[in-house]
């Protein structure tokens, strides 16, 4: 799964089909061969470098390859099943992880993926107690809404349209009260992670945050370890 959304990300509006044609060195444009293509282990056989012209090749491959593996293993030690809520949640966690990506790279969180995340948030909710559904489906509005409003008075310069629709999901997905503990953890990540560029000397007051890479973040670790935080939440309910 890494490794194709290695595919998805990179492919990106290049025009290359994402299930068709090889990968191939973005320098030499030579075709990585087959044995090649093992997922993180390739990378480091070859030490990060091209076969045929030994240029270096991203780092962000195995990355993602890592973090895909890592979001989905920590998913299944916390949830060791393959009941439908598992494989809903799985889903939820790959969708975000891509989004983590994507918006870390291009500063954007496609239609597409958002869409596609959409199907098993609306599958959990749906299988929800009938009692909770009320819960996610105001969580959700009213989350979307707030920060609907800051993106207009904002002109969209203090929030992206996509993280609006992301936090939609997120409220849809994890209710009231933890959608709003999610989204509140992401602001303040988000805070900390610009406070340090700036001390550091990386950043300025004009450098662009990818705020939707922190609320996907967070919404990965709160999908996994939903369970654990609805009682520490209830402890202080
Ligand atoms: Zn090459």
């Amino acid at each position: 799964m890494g490794s194709f959304f290695n595919v998805v990300l990179f492919r990106f509006n290049t025009g290359r089909s994402i299930i068709r044609g090889r990968s191939k060195c973005v320098i030499c444009q030579s075709t990585i061969r087959w044995f090649d293509l093992l997922p993180v282990l390739s990378h480091f056989i070859l030490e990060g470098r091209c076969r045929n012209c030994k240029k270096k090749i991203s780092s962000a491959y195995p990355i993602m390859e890592i973090s895909t593996a890592t979001a989905l293993l920590l998913l299944f030690l916390n949830a060791p099943d393959t009941s439908f809520p598992t494989v809903l949640n799985a889903s939820i966690v790959l969708l975000f992880v891509l989004i983590v990506f994507f918006d870390i790279r291009y500063f954007i969180i496609p239609d597409k993926i958002l869409i596609a995340a959409a199907i098993p948030t609306t599958a959990i909710m749906l299988t929800s107690p009938n009692a909770v559904l009320p819960n996610l489906l105001i969580s959700g509005l009213g989350l979307a809404t707030f920060f609907a409003i800051l993106f207009i008075v904002s002109r969209g310069k203090w929030i992206g349209f996509g993280d609006v629709k992301l936090i939609l999901i997120m409220g849809l997905l994890l209710g009231y009260p933890l959608g709003f503990f999610a989204v509140m953890s992401s602001i303040w990540a988000a805070a900390i992670f610009s406070i340090l560029l700036l001390v550091t000397g990386r950043a300025n007051l004009k450098t662009q945050i990818p705020f939707g890479s922190f609320l996907a973040i967070t919404t990965i670790i709160f999908v996994i370890f939903n369970h654990e935080l609805q009682e520490i939440s209830r402890y202080f309910y």
